[in-house]
């Protein structure tokens, strides 16, 4: 673009060699210079904005893939952002060997407990 606006430039002065056309152009062409600075500054803000979204995302993303990749969810609010905080023997089948699994949820912070396979 701004390499089109330059051979624009150097065109019509060819066409129009004076001062007063030079001027004129060099005008037009500063206010379009200063437009895509601001047009680029404004999209390199977005660009930065979107990288921290994006991760943002892929930290959620990797925490839930290890701390919960069965995508248990918490019983009090239905969150599944939760860490696998301990575990004990089932109350029921623990001479089976089975365990459960104590989630505690990071937005609300209960603890859910889940029967695990063994
Ligand atoms: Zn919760």
């Amino acid at each position: 673009m701004l390499e089109t606006l330059f051979n624009k430039l150097e065109a019509l002065l060819n066409e129009h060699a004076s001062a007063a056309v030079l001027r004129d152009h060099l005008a037009l062409l500063r206010e379009r210079v200063a437009l895509l600075e601001r047009q680029n500054a404004d999209l390199r803000f977005q660009a930065d904005q979107a990288q921290a979204q994006a991760q943002e995302s892929q930290s959620r993303l990797d925490r839930f893939a290890n701390d919960n990749p069965g995508g248990l969810r918490c019983d009090a609010c239905g969150s599944v952002d939760l860490a696998r905080t301990g575990s004990r023997a089932d109350p029921t089948f623990a001479a089976l060997g089975i365990k459960q699994a104590l989630m505690t949820c990071r937005p609300c912070g209960h603890v859910s407990v889940f029967t695990i396979d063994p």
